[in-house]
């Protein structure tokens, strides 16, 4: 019978009261007990009856509340085993339910966690969360990688751990009025790096996100490293500078001479000199025109070496060779030391003799008269062949040293035009030989001559004479 609990409580009442009339009367009919002693007896029986009942009752309760106490400490593994329709049955239905659901959130929060915890690991932004009173909930690895951190930042104001008010005051604004902000920072502190910050508030609840003017529980920070994106326009912006004006020089004097002609200079004697003239600065133009797309070249995906085994000595010979007439012109000395017939190197021929012709025309280029100038093959341990060209010219300052493989890059610009240089010949020999696999580097006193260096991967086995060159 599915009675609310207290008509239940009712009728159980009722029953005992009968019983104990019953007993009394039963007692007193068949037994001739006097009043007093069918009473007592009687109302004992009922006692004990009652005193049972209600230990079965209170059973229960105390399995119930037992097991409210243990989903308190966290435990959600048992359930409660009573089984009866009544409210006691129904009660523990409700929290054995209410433990499942219970687990599941649990669940999923825990997985929503771990989701949101492998996020913020694998980000490369930094992120960092401010509770409603602005103090540090929660950063992830990247952002103390970023702000190069290493001190406990939580529970701080994100003033102390990177003391800058700009940031603090975003995130004051995003608290106090829910408003978002973006911005570019440089920290001083991390060499100068350049940070895009995103401040958003954090909303009391998630339909309202992205409300604005209203008080917020806390706020987000998220840190986007774009130090090398600036450093990178930067090379751009320079590099298009540096290409036009390289380009307007040749093409301004081109004009010139070409406008003095038609102004009537063709007929006079000068005009084969300005002729010549043009035809030297379309040269210099053409000669700037390859090498940069020479080095674009370099640069793209598709760019593979045809690499083969080179053996070396015959190879620099005939290096040489290419460059004796201009050397022979400045009677400047070309030698090579002296090289083991076996000792190749697995190269692309036509770009190891770019490499080589470039470092030797600058060579020639920047020794004087009478001066000595000489490529030397050796290897340097199992791995590698070092190569480098020596000369005794004018040398290079020592601060420009660091600069010298940079595109249009010249000690002594003036001279370097001069000379027939584009300011390309190092940067196309720096992306050659690192394409190769090895590294290029200088060293030279000012006054007494330059040598510079390269390293490219030796072949180990002995070569046939077919693959000689
Ligand atoms: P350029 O076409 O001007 O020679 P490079 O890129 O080949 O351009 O060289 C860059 C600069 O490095 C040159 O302008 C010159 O100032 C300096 N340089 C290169 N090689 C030598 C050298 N052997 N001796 C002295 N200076 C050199």
């Amino acid at each position: 019978m599915n009675l609310p609990f207290q008509n239940k409580l009712m009728v159980l009442f009722i029953f005992l009261l009968l019983g104990l009339l019953l007993i009394q009367g039963y007692l007193i009919y068949f037994f001739k007990k006097s009043f007093f002693f069918s009473s007592s007896v009687s109302l004992l029986i009922i006692l004990c009856l009652a005193y049972l009942l209600v230990r079965i009752l209170t059973q229960r309760i105390q399995k119930i509340r037992e097991m409210a106490r243990r989903l308190v400490a966290g435990g959600l593994e048992r359930e409660i085993h009573i089984f009866s329709n009544d409210e006691w049955g129904e009660i523990a239905k409700a929290v054995d339910e209410m433990k499942i659901r219970l687990r599941e959130k649990i669940e999923e929060v825990s997985r929503e966690r771990d989701y949101l915890q492998t996020i913020l690991k694998g980000m490369t932004e930094g992120v960092l969360v401010v509770d409603e009173r602005g103090r540090i909930l929660m950063v992830n690895d990247a952002f103390q990688k970023i702000l190069s951190l290493s001190l406990e930042v939580l529970d701080r104001a994100p003033l102390e751990a990177i003391r800058n008010t700009e940031l603090e005051e975003a995130i004051r604004e995003a608290i106090q009025q829910g408003k978002n902000r973006a911005f570019e920072l440089t920290f001083p502190l991390t060499g100068g790096k350049t940070l895009e910050v995103n401040v958003v508030g954090i909303s009391p609840s998630y339909e309202e996100s992205g409300k604005e003017g209203e008080k917020k529980r806390g706020a987000i920070a998220v840190f986007h490293d774009i130090s090398r994106l600036k450093q990178l326009e930067k090379i751009r912006q320079d590099f298009v500078a540096n290409v036009s004006h390289e380009l307007r020089t040749p093409l301004t004097t081109i004009k010139g001479y070409a406008e003095t002609l038609l102004e009537g200079a063709l007929k006079e004697d000068i005009a084969l000199q300005f002729v010549q003239v043009i035809k030297r600065h379309t040269d210099r133009l053409t000669k700037i025109v390859e090498d940069l797309l020479m080095l674009s070249r370099i640069e793209t995906k598709e760019f593979q070496l045809k690499t083969e085994v080179i053996s070396l000595p015959n190879f620099i010979d005939d290096i040489l060779e290419f460059v004796r007439e201009p050397a022979e012109k400045k009677k400047i000395s070309l030698s090579r030391n002296e090289i083991p017939s076996s000792l190749a190197v697995l190269a692309d021929r036509s770009y190891l003799e770019q490499i080589l012709i470039n470092l030797l025309d600058n060579a020639i280029k920047y020794t004087p008269e009478g001066g000595k100038v000489m490529v030397l093959a050796a290897e340097k341990d199992s791995k590698d062949i070092e190569f480098s060209v020596e000369d005794n010219g004018i040398g290079i300052p020592r601060e420009d040293l660091s600069r010298i493989f940079e595109r249009f890059y010249r000690v002594d610009k003036g001279r370097s035009k001069e000379l027939g240089g584009t300011g390309l010949g190092l940067s196309i020999v720096k992306h050659l030989v690192q394409t190769h696999g090895g590294q290029v580097w200088v060293e030279s006193q000012l006054g007494k001559g330059s040598t510079f260096y390269f390293n490219l991967p030796k072949h180990s086995t002995n070569i046939s004479p077919n693959n000689a060159a």
